[in-house]
């Protein structure tokens, strides 16, 4: 939650880079790095404090599932690199997607969603939702209008869209998601982290981050996190506490730790997967590149205009197939396998012998996934030895 407008925190006319710097410090602000509260309550001097923490949204001094210190400076650091009043930080990223799905859809209430989405949400929506009675309606989110025709006024309480999406990169108009009235409307922003776009800015009600992925940006924490208007996240915030996907203190330290570098990273890592996916789509043995920094990816254009770079994320084929594919992930030497992205590492995975392995062909197809795509996060390795590792491993896969 982000709490009363403080000397010490970042004004709004600051760069991304110096914002990252100068927010989340709670408190009065003389520890340079943030601060660990580990403890799970805390102390009241009165009564009457202690009804006024209990029933105050947002409470930092109460319970630490109502709210923590440490916890409170994530929350305000990504508040404040969103553009937003206020954040609600969750144990994960699925922990914040169901708590805004549950927080804000009852039985009877229809939802619009992408169909590109990241596999849990999906399931999310395609699996739980009907279980509660709530109704949803997937929309190609590339195919202009969509969102807003499936929207019944009056029934439809949610839009719910990712941007970049999985599994193939596809860019979501954030205007449009923005310009749509009546439902909450909500952005999983992850693979963009607030660096590269403020879905916000664009109208939009809510943004998601999985900010166990590039905020964090180490892969030593897991952690999801909600900003949006005081009102909104305030209601949230009343379910949250019932729910109690609570997010780890420890975790929340390693965020904001991870908020100070998170612009200079994001700009290493875009940089060098521009110049390995320009290197993949010159090599015949990789098909299919996807990266919104290509002009051959279908929606470059509205990447350009919305997004200040174009993030770590690369999709392609391996040419040949399942075992290509395989014989690929087993060749590279640098990257390493291993799921998530937004590291320091570079990963690759193999969707169709490992998180997808039990679909049909036609599934696999369907959600986009080829027997031979590979799915690259690019950490912030050298580029030129990441661009030779991958030639090297394309090239013992094709062999
Ligand atoms: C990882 C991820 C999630 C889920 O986050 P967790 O922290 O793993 O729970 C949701 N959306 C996207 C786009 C993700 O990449």
């Amino acid at each position: 939650m982000t709490t009363e407008p403080d000397a010490t925190q970042p004004s709004a006319d600051l760069h991304p880079d110096t914002v990252a710097i100068r927010s989340g410090r709670v408190g009065d602000a003389t520890s340079l790095a943030p601060v660990l509260w580990p403890t799970s309550t805390f102390v009241s001097p009165s009564v009457d404090d202690a009804r006024r923490y209990a029933t105050s949204v947002g409470a930092d001094r109460f319970y630490s599932r109502y709210g923590n210190p440490t916890v409170t400076g994530f929350e305000d650091a990504i508040a404040q690199l969103e553009g937003a009043e206020a954040a609600r930080a969750y144990g994960s990223g699925m922990g914040a997607v169901t708590g805004v799905v549950l927080g804000l859809c009852s039985a009877g209430d229809h939802i619009v969603a992408q169909r590109q989405l990241y596999a849990a949400t999906q399931l999310v929506f395609q699996a739980m939702c009907p279980r509660f009675g709530i109704d949803v309606t997937f929309v190609d989110g590339t195919e202009p209008g969509a969102f807003a025709a499936a929207v019944i006024p009056g029934k439809t309480t949610l839009v719910f869209a990712e941007t970049p999406a999985n599994p193939r990169l596809d860019v979501i108009d954030l205007d449009e998601v923005g310009a749509i009235a009546g439902p909450v409307t909500v952005v999983d922003s992850t693979f963009g982290t607030p660096v590269l776009q403020q879905p916000l800015k664009h109208g939009v009600d809510l943004v998601i981050h999985s900010a166990t992925k590039g905020i964090a940006g180490h892969n030593d924490a897991t952690l999801g996190v909600v900003a949006g208007s005081k009102e909104l996240i305030d209601w949230l915030w009343g379910f949250a506490v019932l729910q109690g996907a609570v997010a780890s203190p420890f975790d929340a330290l390693n965020a904001t730790r991870g908020i100070r570098t998170l612009p200079v990273r994001i700009a290493r890592q875009s940089a060098s997967a521009l110049a390995l996916a320009e290197a993949l789509e010159a090599n015949p043995a990789a098909a299919e590149v996807r990266y919104p920094g290509l002009a051959s990816h279908p929606q470059h254009e509205l990447a350009a205009r919305q997004m200040s770079g174009f993030g770590s994320l690369i999709a392609f084929d391996v040419a040949g197939g399942l075992d290509a594919g395989r014989r690929f992930i087993e060749s590279v030497q640098i990257a390493q396998h291993a799921t998530s992205l937004g590291g320091p590492e570079t990963l690759v995975t193999h969707p169709a012998s490992t998180t997808h392995v039990n679909l049909l062909p036609e599934e696999l197809a369907a959600s986009g996934i080829g027997p031979g795509t590979i799915r690259v996060s690019v950490g912030l390795e050298h580029q030129d030895d990441l661009i030779a590792d991958f030639t090297q491993a394309l090239a013992a896969a094709s062999a």
